[in-house]
């Protein structure tokens, strides 16, 4: 066993675990990828969009970033991983869902309340991409899990503003999920467009239609922004 552990790692992935991924890995490369869902999360090692959605090889295309956080489309502030990852998975990939994941504990999203180290120059105005979700109070458990749940839905409402996605959005094919994952519960809160809350999974009807999904209202008029 040599004593660089990463090393080690690697080996018993290619010895142990990807032989019994072989055949899908093979399909995968001849077919191409097609996965169906966009997933943004934090980049926060305890979220493990795998082990959340129960997904493997080829199902999630997945970006992750300080506080899961959406770029505006504008495109006039200098080079958006993030940016160009949404356009590469609906114009490319075509995905038919949009997931954005926040979660409890999120060292972003405690500070927006707190002190950005003077260095860390392209951090601070990374968080000014959640700054409004922030709450005009002193943040304690509370008002700071309000605000995760806050960003995620300034993410997607952002999201809208990509042409592409609002075009598909209001088409109806693409839907839009947001998702705020409460880490010391294994538990994934849904987005509930029509209350405006975060309802645990084991309580929700589904895992969200983001907040533009097309609403019948009783008279037949259809509102888009809802
Ligand atoms: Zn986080």
């Amino acid at each position: 066993m040599p004593d660089d552990e990463l090393l080690a790692r690697l080996r018993r992935f290619n010895e142990d675990a990807f032989p019994q991924y072989r055949e899908q890995f093979k399909t995968l490369v001849e077919d191409g990828q097609h996965p169906t869902t966009l997933f943004i999360g934090c980049s926060d090692s305890r979220l493990v969009p795998y082990l959340l959605t129960g997904a493997g090889p080829g199902e999630l295309f997945i970006v992750r970033n300080v506080g899961a956080f959406v770029p505006p489309y504008d495109g006039s502030h200098g080079l958006h991983g993030t940016a160009a990852a949404i356009e590469f998975a609906v114009l490319s990939l075509q995905v038919s869902r949009i997931v954005v994941c926040g979660h409890s504990h999120c060292g972003a999203i405690k500070t927006l309340y707190g002190e950005v180290p003077a260095e860390a120059q392209n951090l601070r105005r990374w968080l000014d991409l959640g700054r409004e979700a922030a709450l005009p109070v002193v943040p304690g458990p509370e008002a700071l899990r309000r605000t995760e749940q806050r960003a995620v839905v300034l993410q997607l409402e952002r999201l809208m503003d990509y042409p592409m996605v609002r075009r598909r959005v209001e088409e109806g094919s693409i839907t839009l999920h947001g998702w705020h994952y409460v880490i010391e519960d294994g538990e994934v809160h849904v987005f509930d467009v029509r209350t405006g809350d975060f309802v645990p999974a084991s309580r929700a009807t589904s895992s969200g239609t983001g907040p533009y999904h097309p609403y019948v209202e009783h008279d037949g008029q259809v509102l888009v922004d809802a």
